[in-house]
């Protein structure tokens, strides 16, 4: 293993949007068929349709805090997804500015602040509970993960990796799950047998960070 990434500076912030962004882009049609299955087939058009939005933003900001760069990206979500998925994720983006802002480069307390202000702003928001499959059961795995990894003197590097992996494992463990919240829920019981949207639109979320920050 090679250097290990102690921060993530600025640039490095907005390297991992800009990832996200491409993961969702390149996932568009493949989280629209998860919604399809149970849901109303429009998730990776949404998520597509705000990161598109996002990234045109990019462009235009100034400075170097991390915390002012993912409230423009909730801000910005929020005012360009309709549905579930455009209020959960500018709530995410904006809860993990308010745990950033001011901070021009993140160490791993950081990036765990960041997680579980996400997660709470999240689940604040949309009152989801672990199982009742959403974004929720990929992005608390993964926050716990993390926070896990870095108690027991984890690099960032491998905190992140282990984040990663748990937000997949959180991902397909939806895949039984009946749907609680959102529109899945109107299924019941027939929307077991299929992996939930948003917790695949979350874990790419943690997956891209993981690839963009954790040195090869
Ligand atoms: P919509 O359901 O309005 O069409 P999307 O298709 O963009 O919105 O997003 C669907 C995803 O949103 C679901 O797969 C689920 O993960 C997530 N979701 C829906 N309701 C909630 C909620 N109350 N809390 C957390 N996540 C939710
Ligand atoms: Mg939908």
């Amino acid at each position: 293993m090679e250097a290990v990434a102690v921060t993530v500076e600025y640039s490095q912030a907005l390297g991992w949007v800009r990832a996200f962004s491409s993961s969702v882009a390149e996932n568009k049609d493949y989280l629209t068929k998860l919604d399809q299955a149970i849901g109303d087939a429009d998730h990776g058009i949404n998520m597509d349709r705000g990161m598109t939005a996002v990234l045109a933003k990019l462009d235009g900001l100034e400075g170097d805090d991390v915390g002012a760069l993912f409230k423009t990206v909730g801000m910005t979500l929020v005012s360009t997804v309709g549905g579930a998925g455009g209020p959960l994720y500018g709530t995410l983006f904006l809860q993990m500015g308010v745990a950033t802002a001011g901070k021009s480069e993140l160490e791993a307390e950081d990036w765990a602040a960041a997680l579980d202000a996400a997660v709470q702003g999240v689940q604040m928001r949309g009152k989801a509970e672990p199982g009742d499959k959403t974004m929720v059961d990929a992005l608390i795995p993964a926050r716990d993960a993390f926070s896990a990894a870095v108690a027991e003197g984890g690099s960032f590097e491998e905190a992140l990796r282990r984040s990663a992996q748990a937000a997949e494992e959180g991902m397909l463990a939806t895949i039984p799950l009946v749907a609680r919240k959102g529109r899945a829920s109107y299924l019941g019981e027939r929307s077991a047998g299929h992996q939930d949207p948003g917790a695949t639109s979350s874990q790419l979320l943690v997956k891209t960070a993981a690839e963009s920050w954790a040195a090869e």
